[in-house]
């Protein structure tokens, strides 16, 4: 995988002031990568030091109010062809540059004030394809003892937890808020594990509960709650659903977004109950660009056949009509599934990283599926889900 990265970010010595601002999660990932680093303020001929410059509307002033904008663009634009040149995925930019911020800068008045607005080379980014992140999001994703990786498993797919270096295991049933008569579905186990794989501090989720099992949304997100209470940031779904014909092939998948179809909502009630200010909860990037981008390229990497596609959430247990399916072929539906909305929209309340991954063991609406198809689908795509979760734990 080529990623993109501000050099001042490795340590490089390249900042206005002569110094760097090393961030050690973005070395760590930098160790684990192909890393193209890039100083669109020394691509443009600036020298180091050099005197601090802001972003004023399409202008790049110092502060006596010289214009350094030529540079500026001049150094994004070199910055751009190198980009282009690594074929790089993911750019990891440094946050508040006027050359390199993304989504709030520097106003301008040299104050230490923040607007929205991106630095030169990150708005040149736009359209690239690229995912473009700072360096806060790889540090909100990387995990550690105190903020181990959950990992929520479905049909077919708890395997994985064999994998896991147990540290302790925990009952669902002692889980607060998860129904204490539920008994697991085949394929399903709900007994959680604290652990590591491949030395990456995880919780492993080895089954759920659904709605069509008559449990509430709120029931169905407990082990969401439980993930968050024990300081996960990062939350992957893992959750077997039907293909979508045109729109997706069975096997693996990458959800980029979901159409939550089940009619029900986990948030209803729940601002007020905990007390929060305000019931919303931004849902633009539910599933996380970041994580996503590193699923992708560990997949590319490993030659893992895998596809990305919007999720549409049903309550089932029945299966999709021939209508529902041109239905959700027509809303631009890859996947569908009865698990999984209620859960992304509780862990996005509880602003948790979110990554979505699908096993399609069948296509919606041709004919219907048995439990042990979708197991024999999930034994099919062992290895490859085992390896593909692996290789994103890595990069983590
Ligand atoms: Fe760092 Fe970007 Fe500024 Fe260079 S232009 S010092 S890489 S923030």
């Amino acid at each position: 995988m080529d990623v993109v990265v501000s050099a001042c970010l490795l340590g490089r010595r390249c900042r206005y002031d002569g110094g760097s601002k090393p961030s050690a999660a973005v070395c760590t990932l930098a160790e684990k990568v192909r890393v193209c680093p890039i100083c669109p303020e020394v691509a443009g001929g600036l020298p180091t030091p050099r005197p601090p410059a802001e972003r004023v509307g399409e202008e790049v002033l110092l502060s006596d109010g010289t214009s350094v904008t030529e540079a500026y663009r001049v150094g994004a634009q070199r910055s751009l062809e190198q980009l282009r040149r690594s074929h790089a995925t993911l750019a990891v930019l440094k946050a508040k540059s006027p050359s390199c911020g993304i989504g709030y800068i520097y106003d301008g008045t040299h104050s230490g004030t923040l607007v929205q607005g991106d630095g030169v080379f990150a708005g040149m980014l736009k359209g690239e394809g690229v995912c473009m992140v700072s360096e806060e999001v790889v540090e909100s994703c990387r995990p550690s003892v105190e903020h181990p990786v959950a990992i929520v498993l479905g049909t077919g797919l708890g395997h994985l937890r064999s994998l896991v270096h147990p540290v302790r295991r925990i009952d669902y049933h002692d889980i607060d808020g998860f129904p204490v008569d539920a008994r697991p579905i085949p394929g399903h186990s709900f007994e959680a594990t604290i652990g590591t794989v491949d030395e990456v501090p995880v919780v492993v989720y080895p089954g759920r509960i659904h709605l069509y099992q008559g449990y509430s949304a709120s029931e169905v997100c407990a082990l969401v709650r439980h993930a968050h209470r024990l300081g996960c940031r990062d939350i992957i779904f893992a959750c077997a659903t039907g293909a979508i014909p045109g729109n997706a092939h069975t096997g693996l998948g990458i959800l980029t977004d979901h159409i939550n179809l089940t009619g029900v909502n986990p948030l209803v009630g729940d601002a007020s109950q905990r007390g929060l200010e305000t019931p919303y909860v931004d849902m633009s990037e539910a599933y996380s660009p970041y994580l996503r981008t590193l699923a992708r390229g560990v997949a590319d990497d490993l030659g893992i056949a895998v596809e990305e596609g919007v999720y549409a959430g049903v309550v089932g247990p029945s299966s999709e009509t021939p209508a529902e399916v041109r239905m959700l072929a027509g809303m631009g539906v890859s996947y569908v599934g009865m698990s999984t909305v209620c859960e992304v929209i509780a862990a996005r309340a509880l602003n948790m990283n979110v990554l979505g991954l699908t096993m399609a063991a069948n296509y919606a609406g041709e004919g219907s599926v048995s439990h042990e198809g979708v197991l024999e689908g999930a034994r099919q795509n062992a290895d490859s889900f085992e390896r593909l979760v692996r290789g994103i734990l890595r990069l983590l």
